[in-house]
């Protein structure tokens, strides 16, 4: 692909903010772009835990890469998971195929890090993709529909405990929406079960939920999970989950059949590189024009780039606005005839929802909580989402749920590649 006459090559591997974006901005005049993702949607993180808690399906937060490809020239999708990437050579190398490659973006997310705890890969719920949110509801839902059944009070609060670990914003908003279902949605959809059979616990490290915000912020925030019914444990970590116990640094344990972990991730691995090429989190140490560490013909973008700069000696924090702005900084750079325009971060503020009417926001110099932050959360991501259609109908879900607390998602549909739950009657119910 490198003769005079043929345009680059360039492929991007996947297609989340970072990808998708650095897609849109790149000139397909002067380039042809092959899209590899694993999943044949692009996907929407921040409103993943709303399909977990039944507020949204997973159709309205996807959308299909081709039907976003098709109108671009010179685009193409192809699904693979890319597992190894031959520098020399430079191809990559999928399930399915080896692709050539002149230039090659990688920009392939995370996915959870259980720091060694390995036994967590097959105990615990987590939401780090669509198909782990729908896990989620699925076991939320079972376990809703089972406790209705069950007479034995013991064995119901049993079946409806549940843990969250990371009170970063995904922990926050997911306890947050156990504790909406709890204290709202039960009595009107499950009137077999108390309150009081419920409990969730929010655990988190640090000595503040949401410890990323202001100080303002993780107040509220903490307020309003008090207001759901969820306990909050800070300063503690889980230091091991074993027969549905978890047990904290101080010892204490606590019994819990459904634990949600959000408390640390780590970069996708991809294969053939040095290992001088990463850094913390398992990140492609990347300069300040994205160019990873030791080659001139391939870049990371987004969360699996390690980057930083005077402010964030850490690396740039693994969001969704990074994502979006190194990727249209890459582009620029790479249209031009060389690269000149360093990246810079413009921070637009943070925000977290922790129920109905009840959300915090850091938008620089301004601080919203309640009402005003949450109509500001659900504007930004509804503009955010990527379709007509879609944000349509999120819009549409979200007016009819706030006014009837309802909604028609709560359908248990047992998928037949995650047989992780035995069937009731193994179960011996
Ligand atoms: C539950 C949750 C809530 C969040 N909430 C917020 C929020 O409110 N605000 C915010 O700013 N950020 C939020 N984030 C973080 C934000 O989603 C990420 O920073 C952002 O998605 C990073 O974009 P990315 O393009 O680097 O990676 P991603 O968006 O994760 O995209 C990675 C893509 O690569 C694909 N892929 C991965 N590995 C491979 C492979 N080997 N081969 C092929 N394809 C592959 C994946 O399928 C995916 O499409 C949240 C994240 C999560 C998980």
């Amino acid at each position: 692909m490198t003769s005079l006459t043929k345009k680059e090559h360039i492929v991007v591997v996947g297609g989340g903010f970072a990808g998708l974006n650095a897609i849109k901005a790149l000139n397909k005049e002067k380039y042809d772009i092959t899209l590899i993702d694993r999943n044949n949607f692009h996907s929407f993180p921040p409103l993943f835990y709303q399909i977990a808690s039944s507020g949204l399906d997973s159709g309205s937060i996807s959308f299909p890469f081709r039907r976003e490809t098709r109108k671009m020239e010179n685009v193409k999708f192809q699904m693979g998971e890319v597992r190894n990437v031959d520098t020399t050579a430079k191809t990559i190398t999928t399930q399915f195929e080896t692709l050539n490659y002149d230039k090659l973006i990688i920009s392939a997310g995370t996915t959870n890090n259980f720091f060694g705890m390995n036994n967590l890969l097959e105990t615990v719920y987590t939401l780090k993709s669509t198909a782990e949110a729908i896990r989620l509801k699925n076991e939320i839902l079972d376990r809703l529909e089972r406790a209705s059944l069950c007479k034995d009070a013991s064995h119901r609060r049993e079946l409806l405990s549940f843990v969250v670990i990371g009170a970063g914003p995904t922990g926050v908003e997911v306890a947050g929406a156990l504790g909406e279902m709890k204290r709202y949605i039960l009595q009107r959809e499950y009137p077999e079960i108390n309150k009081d059979d419920i409990s969730i616990t929010l655990i988190e490290g640090t000595d503040r939920v949401l410890r990323t915000m202001s100080k303002e912020a993780s107040q509220k925030a903490y307020e309003y999970l008090g207001h759901l019914m969820v306990d909050v444990v800070l300063e503690k970590t889980m230091t091991k989950y074993e027969n549905n116990v978890a047990t904290l640094s101080d010892g204490k344990e606590i019994y819990c059949e459904t634990l949600v972990w959000t408390a640390g991730i780590t970069g996708e691995k991809i294969e053939g590189f040095a290992k001088e090429t990463f850094g913390p989190g398992n990140r492609f140490i990347v300069d300040q024009y994205n160019r990873v560490k030791g080659y001139n013909d391939i870049y990371a973008l987004g969360d699996i780039a390690f980057l930083t700069s005077d402010e964030f000696q850490r690396g740039y924090p693994q969001m969704a606005q990074v994502a979006i702005q190194q990727a249209i900084n890459l582009a620029r750079n790479l249209n031009g005839e060389s690269f000149k325009k360093p990246f810079s971060y413009k921070d637009k503020g943070s925000m977290a929802t922790v129920g109905r009417n009840r959300a915090v926001a850091d938008l620089n110099h301004l601080h919203l909580y309640g009402r005003p932050a949450w109509l500001t959360w659900m504007f930004i991501h509804l503009i955010s989402l990527l379709g007509m259609r879609n944000k349509i109908n999120v819009l549409i879900n979200w007016v009819w749920a706030y006014f009837t607390y309802s909604t028609s998602l709560r359908l248990l549909v047992h998928t037949a590649k995650y047989p992780l739950r035995r069937r009731w009657d193994e179960l011996g119910h």
